[in-house]
């Protein structure tokens, strides 16, 4: 719609718009809002040293109480109608600025996502970052029952048709366990509500590709969108996920991005492809393995080497690590592969078409802040390429059929998030390299995790643990 503040103040003077909805996003990947009246926006409010004042004491993780006041600054090239909005709203992504400093918050993702771009630049490797996130996610008809005084949640197949018991091959037209990947109509259910999706993204902004359903029965699904620079991608992903819980709700149903929300069925990730290109030349095409340059081997040695610890930001939740298990299309092992899907780094066939050279990391899920996630992925991936490190021999069997002592010397996911917080802990100069992300967002991050999740849930007795011990 719009790539200068000038544009798009026009925009609201040609079009009468009275509104304008202000988003960031939080630490957790969560966006935040706020909606202004026109005659609180003016050129000095897309500036660093102007902005849009709030409060920010009660974002989660942010500044205290004594030290809140903060700044929007809005974007003008994520400007678009929002199409949730029954009154005309123009919505705006913003960056949070200090205003006593008239800096980028450190706390900040989007900031920090600016940062990690600003970071490549100075590093002399490359001047260009692109994304290609690929999220999914469950469509679920919502049921809710309160027992014993704790609320349950319920889900229930979203897919039309009797509902789906989860039984293999299905019954009637709907869809079995693992069996979501593609078939038509009648089993596939949800055509109209993802169209919907996709063409709302697309007034959004988003640059759309396709959609379609995923494996897991119950409605899993993907929305296709075309790769992006790093800040970009990611304000891109927000959109999506924004777009998607709302047009689900609009149709009476209710959209998860969780990464493992059905037993014994396929999770929700997002893999997440990147490539690095230099003065219009992408740096990741040559003559190794699968048509990948030196440089992008040792970015893969970075991920690899780093990837225990890196996992705390593209999989930041206690139930990421319910998705990263063996025979559900989620990599386990830590090992690359030219178009070998149980790897967790896979090199797409790009043909001969050397821009189209990228990797995929298959790790990140969606409950991952997406600014974060990007940001660290790159950060990995340059501590390879700075200290030349080799990724080693890369796997080309199916490591799910593998001999279980070959198997074993391969390096593995963390188990769960505690452990990748313990690494993180220890493992993230990385990350701090270059003023990517600060000491004490780290050690915060590790704190508000373990305090908010992993402690709590290691303390909760699950429902089948009086199914197996209740009687002992
Ligand atoms: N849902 C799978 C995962 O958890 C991926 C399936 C696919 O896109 N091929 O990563
Ligand atoms: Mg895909
Ligand atoms: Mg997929
Ligand atoms: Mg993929």
């Amino acid at each position: 719609m719009a790539e200068t503040a000038q544009e798009v103040l026009k925009y609201i003077e040609d079009n009468n718009i009275e509104l304008i909805d202000l988003k960031f996003v939080d630490l957790f990947g969560i966006w935040q809002h706020c909606t202004f009246h026109k005659s609180l926006i003016d050129e000095d409010s897309f500036v660093n040293t102007g902005g849009v004042a709030f409060d920010g004491s009660s974002i989660k993780g942010w500044k205290s109480i004594q030290a809140s006041d903060m700044a929007m600054v809005p974007d003008p090239t994520t400007a678009w109608m929002d199409p949730f909005m029954e009154i005309p709203t123009l919505s705006m992504v913003c960056t949070i600025v200090d205003p006593r400093t008239q800096q980028l918050y450190e706390r900040d993702p989007r900031s920090i996502a600016q940062k990690a771009v600003d970071y490549l630049i100075a590093s002399g490797v490359g001047d260009k970052v692109y994304c290609g996130p690929e999220p999914e996610f469950f469509i679920f008809d919502e049921v809710r029952y309160k027992q014993s005084g704790h609320e349950a949640y319920f889900f229930i197949d979203s897919d039309e048709g009797p509902w789906n018991s989860g039984k293999e091959g299905g019954v009637g037209y709907t869809i079995g366990k693992k069996r979501g990947y593609f078939p038509v109509s009648p089993s596939d259910g949800l055509q109209d509500i993802r169209t919907e999706m996709l063409l709302t993204m697309a007034k959004c902004g988003v640059p759309i590709e396709k959609h379609h359903h995923e494996v897991a029965a119950g409605g899993q699904c993907e929305l296709g969108i075309r790769f992006s620079d790093l800040v970009h991608a990611a304000d891109y992903v927000m959109t999506y996920k924004y777009v998607v819980k709302n047009v689900a709700r609009k149709y009476g149903k209710t959209a998860t991005f969780m990464p493992k929300p059905i037993y014994d069925d396929n999770g929700t990730g997002m893999h997440s492809h990147m490539s690095i290109w230099n003065n219009g030349q992408p740096l990741f095409a040559g003559d190794k393995y699968a048509g990948l340059s030196q440089t992008a081997l040792w970015f893969i040695g970075g991920l690899i080497k780093h990837a225990k610890s890196l996992l705390a930001f593209t999989n930041p939740t206690v139930n990421s690590y319910k998705r990263l298990v063996p025979g559900f299309e989620a990599p386990v092992n830590l090992a690359y592969s030219a178009g070998n899907r149980s790897a967790s780094i896979r090199i797409p066939l790009s043909g001969s078409n050397p821009k189209a050279k990228r990797l995929e990391f298959r790790c990140p899920d969606a409950s991952s802040n997406p600014y974060l996630t990007f940001s660290a992925m790159l950060c990995a991936g340059l501590d390879g390429i700075k200290n030349q490190i080799d990724p080693g021999e890369p796997l080309d069997v199916d490591i799910y059929e593998m001999d279980p002592a070959e198997l074993a010397k391969i390096p593995k996911a963390p188990a769960n998030l505690g452990e990748a917080l313990l690494n993180l802990e220890k493992d993230h100069e990385f990350l701090t390299a270059g003023g990517v992300f600060p000491e004490d967002f780290i050690y915060n991050w590790v704190a508000m995790k373990m305090e908010g999740e992993v402690k709590p849930l290691s303390k909760l007795p699950h429902p089948y643990e009086f199914e197996l011990y209740f009687d002992c």
